[in-house]
This record gives structure tokens, sequence and C-alpha cells, in this order.
């Protein structure tokens, strides 16, 4: 385009390097649109004292609203955990999503980001974070744009003062998704998890309590504190407070980000919100979150799917909301493998049973039959209890459950 002709090659570089060249910018909320349809007079209002910290963190709880990265811990109360801590503390948002079939925040992004900007705004001042990192994922060029753009925009108008949103690119390492290595990350070290206890809310980024969101639980706060909490407690199922966005992909006839309550089913999902199975499939099983939450089959297509709960009992649970949907042309012992080949490739390598264990195990699912399941088993128990960080600890689920539940498949 004209603005590359008439670049110099010095400015060419600089430009490929931010992205900008290539990169497919889609037309989204921009902070003028934003305000003028009422966005950023809740932040007035809390920082003008109408509505305090308290009462922010009290509508947060009553309201249900969970980290909906894929931990599900419940909002409010990590703003108390951390400020309860003393400062200085800072806030991390975290817009990895590297969750394979995840991608609700690259959607909230691409068309609405003031509402996630103006969430981390509030939640800011609610734990007197001296300083927001957002740390976004380089496969989004488009969004690292928009976000340039509008943090920019956002520092003209006075709403944030300049620096005090920093945006920091990823590299493309899953692991770096996970809230400790993201932290390391963020401070340029390797993206390796750190061990815990001391949690982040006490010793985070450089050391500082430090308050962490994924994208999307930042996009409902606004929504939730204008609304009130009862508005969206009551769009969930009875015992799952909560609306949330359900990445959902594979073998159904629409696929994409679906808003549907907590405790939703699958096969509701199937059928209700993604117009059935494509043409041709039948329902056979389903990741209900991402790569590390198990596969399981459609016999329990009707478990309600949030954290904890019956999933959980399954050895299963749905963590970021990415439901992957397969048919009778898919193989669950190929999609095992397949995860574990992936957990292999991106574990961080710095504990033995994960490093180790994701690659034997794959190595023993490429045997030829009988599986040697005794020495599956046994991988499984130590990488469960040894691993430092949920990477090591949930790459076996998609086994464990291949050898419960898909035995036809071996
Ligand atoms: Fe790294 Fe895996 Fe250990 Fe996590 S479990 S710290 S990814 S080696």
């Amino acid at each position: 385009n004209r603005e590359v002709d008439n670049a110099t090659s010095e400015g060419l570089l600089a430009m490929a390097r931010e992205g900008e060249i290539g990169t497919v910018v889609p037309s989204y909320t921009g902070l003028d649109a934003y305000r003028a349809a009422g966005g950023y007079r809740l932040l007035d209002k809390v920082r003008a004292g109408e509505i305090t910290p308290d009462a922010l963190m009290e509508t947060m709880q009553a309201a249900g609203l969970r980290g909906l990265g894929g931990a599900g811990f419940p909002a409010g109360r990590k703003w108390s955990i951390v400020r309860s801590f003393q400062g200085p503390r800072l806030m991390t948002i975290n817009g990895d999503e590297g969750e394979p079939g995840t991608f609700k925040d690259r959607v909230y992004l691409e068309n609405d980001p003031h509402r996630t900007l103006e969430g981390a705004l509030i939640a800011a001042h609610a734990v007197e974070a001296q300083r927001i990192y957002f740390y976004m994922r380089d496969e989004y060029p488009g969004v690292l744009h928009i976000l340039r753009t509008e943090i920019a925009a956002l520092e003209k108008a006075g709403i944030a003062a300049p620096g005090f949103i920093e945006l920091r690119r990823g590299a493309g390492a899953y692991i770096c998704g996970e809230e400790s290595a993201m932290l390391e990350s963020i401070e340029g070290k390797r993206g390796l998890p750190r061990n815990r206890p001391p949690y982040i809310a006490e010793v985070g980024l450089f050391g500082l309590p430090t308050l962490n969101h994924n994208v999307e639980t930042l996009w409902w706060v606004r929504d939730i504190v204008e609304n009130g909490a009862e508005w969206f407690a009551a769009r969930g199922k009875p015992g799952h407070p909560g609306v949330r966005s359900w990445s959902v992909s594979g073998r159904v006839k629409e696929p994409g980000v679906k808003l549907a309550p907590a405790g939703v089913t699958v096969r509701e999902l199937i059928e209700e919100y993604c117009g059935g199975m494509a043409d041709g499939h039948e329902f056979k099983a389903y990741l209900p979150g991402g790569a590390s939450g198990g596969i399981l089959p459609a016999s329990l297509g009707d478990v309600p799917l949030d954290f904890g709960g019956e999933l959980a009992k399954l050895g299963a649970f749905v963590g970021s909301h990415a439901i992957v949907v397969f048919s009778q042309a898919d193989s669950a012992r190929d999609v095992a493998l397949n995860l574990l080949k992936f957990f292999k490739h991106e574990s961080c390598g710095q504990c033995t049973p994960c490093r180790e264990g994701t690659g034997k195990m794959a190595a023993l699912l490429q045997q030829p039959a009988p599986l040697d399941e005794t020495a599956i088993r046994d991988l499984e128990s130590v990488m469960r209890d040894a691993s430092i960080c949920g990477l090591g600890q949930a790459a076996p689920n998609p086994v464990n459950h291949l050898l419960t539940y898909f035995r036809d498949d071996l």
C-alpha cells in the first residue's frame, strides 16, 4: 500500500517488527464511539468515589464473576486478597489466549476493546495498582494494532496517565499463558512457571502484589456494575451463576463464540447454539476445556459445564470454555496423541515429570496394541503429583479418559 511504498527501509523494518505490515485490522468500536455510548462514565464515578472499592468487590462477588482465563477464581475475592497486601501493587492482563480451541478474547478485543480496558482501569483503581501490564499474544497482530492505537487514545484523552497501561507482546509460548510464567516473561526472563506459594497476589510481578485477570473477566466488569450483580448471576443455570463466552469448534454446523449460561451442557451448545452437528457427523466426543480439560464421550454430554462440580468428579474441567466437538470420523486415540504431542512441544522443561512424561506418554500411545497401560498409569500419577504447574498436571487428562471411556478406539 501507499504507506509501505513511501516508507524508508528502516521504517519498513520497524513496521514489520511491530506487525504493521500485512496486518488486517477489523473495524471496531473506537474510543469516541465507546464514550458516546456511555463508556468511561462508570470509571469517572468510581474515581470520584461514588462507588467505593468495597462496593465494587461486593458486586463482583454477588454476581459470581469468576476468572475466565481458566482457573475460575472468584474475581471479587481476588481483588480483596490483592488489596490486603501492602502496596505498591501492580496489575496484569493476560491476553495470551493460547489454549487450543479458545478464541473468545480475540473476538472481544477485535470488536469492543474499551470494555476490557475500562474494566481494567476500574479493577486497577479498586486494588490501587500503580500500573497495568497488558500481555498480548503476538499471533493477534490486529489486536496488537488496536490496543496500541486505543491505549494512545486513552492517554491523549487524559483517561489513562501516559505509561499507566503498558502493552507487552508475547512470543508464542503456550506456557506464558500460565500466570506466573507470564510474569517472568514480562520481567524479561524465560517464561518458566513459579513454584507456589507464595501466590502472585502477594509476591507477583517484580516481587509486588499483583492482580492478574483474563480479558473476558474484565470485559464483564462494566456491565455487571451498571446492570447489577443479579442481572449477571441470573443469566446462568440454577446453581451456576453468570453467563460465559464459549469458543465452540469442531464438527458442528455453526462454530464460533457463543454466549450461553454457566452450567450449559455440550448437547445444548451443539443443538441450541451451533445449529446441530455438521452434515454426516454424529456426536461422539468432546473436549470440555481445550487441550487440558480432558476428552469426554457423548454419553456424558449432559453434564453441566462449569468450574468444579460434576465435571471435576470426572477428572475434567472447563478451563477457558473451549469446546471442541468430535464425531465418528475422529479417533479418541488420535486426539489424545495429538494433545500429548502438543504438551511435549510446549512443556517449558524445568521439571522432570512433565518434560520427560509428556514425551514418554506420547511414545507409549504410538506403540502397537496392546498398550502398556501400567506404564501409562504410572506416568500419569507421577506427572499429576510432581509437576510444578498445570501443564504437567493436566497433560495426562486426555489419556486417562481415553483408557476410561474410549476402549474401542485403542
Ligand atoms: Fe514447565 Fe511442565 Fe513443569 Fe509446568 S509442569 S513447570 S510446563 S516442565
